[in-house]
């Protein structure tokens, strides 16, 4: 075949059927949720209009985040960045697990860590660069724990020529140096975050200079940061509506490639739980027949015994940030100020859940389990030996709950289909697998959550 006179276009070596798999639409689980989302508070009390967040988020993604329309169109440059950075993802079949496992189940994947950053966390930042780049706004800020969502939203962000200040938790700041510096290979400002130079941050350095830092201190120092200055905005990696949207690239992907290859709907469809964002992005396009009451698929959600969100949470109106500078959600929560153990996954570090995964927990369309940390990366290690990819310790939480399934489909002489996110890999998370080889990996259950900070506009609700 003779290349030197085709014209250098993307569709000539990626196949153009392939980019077909990239959908043109994002779906929106808004407009069909069992019951109407309850609206994002302020701390009074009154319902947050769209314009009260203007300060943090570019006009379009905040329509977004009330939009009842259910598909919403994916912009030309946003859908061109999906294939550059390597959508569609593969769906796989774990055909050795499987084998291994002597499960009649037949086990599919969604694949994202094939992106460059290793996850499916750049899906939302390509798109929110993209809205933000486009209406005007040329600095984002936002905040990482172990750097996952900061390097997606650093890649984006060196695609759509916006600078960035990540606000990265310090004891992965200082622990965790590679997604620091890849961050910074991308062109990001990061900062270890207590940091001296926000209120939030010097409030809490002047008690304890030493602090650990956390997601939601982090959070805190990002948005004060957005909101001091004219020219930047706040940039979210999960748990809001927009984020969710974006990601259900994954789920419409992935039901084309199962009709492609002529499959039925899952059965059963797996993801890990942080916010929710990985989980509702290949879980809510195959929820749409659930609902009306056209499928059967189960849903299940996992998450750390460590930080039991969803499993022991209470669902009520609370803060997204320890500094209380959030608007209110209603969600299931640990409470705003709750300290989860430093176990591995540190994506899954999060004290709340997204509100609209919340709601389908609630009526029993998401059916949530917790793991512990060792059973985890046993798992892990399991897939690694018969996939070859080694899970992040995030996605390892699907992985464990896919191997359960698995075994009782075994038992009960069922050919259950299973589709899980192996939402990243772990190549960048080897310390957490060395601690796990040399026996050095412990069990944690959760450590004691305090409701008593709740927001105290419950009391005025009820
Ligand atoms: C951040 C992260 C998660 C958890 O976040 P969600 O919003 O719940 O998806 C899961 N897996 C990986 C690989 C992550 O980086």
């Amino acid at each position: 075949m003779r290349l030197e006179h085709a014209p250098m276009e993307l569709s000539l070596i990626r196949s153009p059927q392939l980019e077909e798999i990239v959908p043109t639409k994002w779906f929106n689980i808004l407009p069909i949720l069992p019951e109407q989302l309850p609206p994002p508070l302020k701390p009074s009390g009154e319902p947050v209009k769209p314009r009260d967040l203007e300060p943090l988020f570019p006009r379009s993604l905040i329509e977004q985040e009330f939009s009842t329309e259910k598909y919403v169109r994916i912009p030309d440059e946003v859908r061109e960045a999906y294939i550059e950075i390597g959508r569609p993802t593969p769906l796989l079949r774990a055909r050795r697990l499987e084998k291994l496992l002597g499960t009649p189940a037949k086990i599919y994947f969604k694949y994202e860590g094939v992106t460059p950053t290793g996850s499916h966390k750049v899906n939302t930042a390509i798109a929110q660069a993209y809205y933000n780049h486009a209406e005007g706004v040329e600095r984002l800020t936002t905040e990482t724990g172990a750097g996952q969502w900061g390097s997606a939203l650093a890649l984006a962000t060196a695609f759509f020529g916006l600078k960035l200040r990540v606000y990265m938790v310090r004891i992965s700041y200082e622990q965790k140096p590679y997604r620091r510096i890849l961050m910074e290979l991308y062109g990001a400002e990061v900062i270890p975050s207590p940091s001296p130079y926000t209120k939030s941050g010097r409030s809490i350095l002047e008690k304890d200079p030493d602090n650990p830092g956390s997601l939601g201190i982090a959070i805190s120092e990002a948005i004060e940061d957005a909101l001091s200055r004219d020219d930047t905005k706040y940039s979210l990696g999960s748990v809001l509506n927009h984020v969710l949207l974006h990601q259900t690239v994954i789920g419409l992907e992935a039901k084309s490639q199962l009709e492609l290859i002529g499959e039925e709907n899952p059965d059963l469809v797996i993801g890990c739980v942080g916010g929710g964002s990985n989980f509702a992005g290949l879980a809510y396009p195959f929820m749409e027949d659930r609902l009306k009451g056209k499928s059967n698929t189960r849903f299940i959600a996992v998450e750390p015994k460590a930080v039991p969100t969803m499993t022991k949470g209470v669902y009520a109106y609370d803060y997204g940030d320890t500094a209380r500078l959030t608007p209110l959600l209603k969600m299931h929560t640990l409470g705003h100020d709750y300290t989860p153990p430093p176990i591995h996954a540190g994506g899954l570090r999060y004290h709340g859940v997204a509100p609209t995964l919340s709601i389908l927990v609630n009526h029993g369309i998401v059916e949530p389990v917790a793991y512990s940390q060792l059973e985890v990366f046993k798992a892990a290690q399991l897939f690694a030996q018969t996939e070859g990819i080694v899970p992040a310790p995030e996605s390892a939480h699907a992985v464990k709950a896919v191997i359960d399934e698995a075994l009782k489909a075994k038992k009960q002489g069922e050919k259950k289909i299973i589709l899980f996110n192996l939402s990243g890999h772990g190549l960048l998370d080897l310390k957490g697998y060395q601690d796990y080889l040399e026996g050095k990996l412990v069990d944690t259950g959760p450590n004691k959550v305090n409701l008593k900070n709740l927001p105290r506009i419950q009391e005025k609700l009820v």
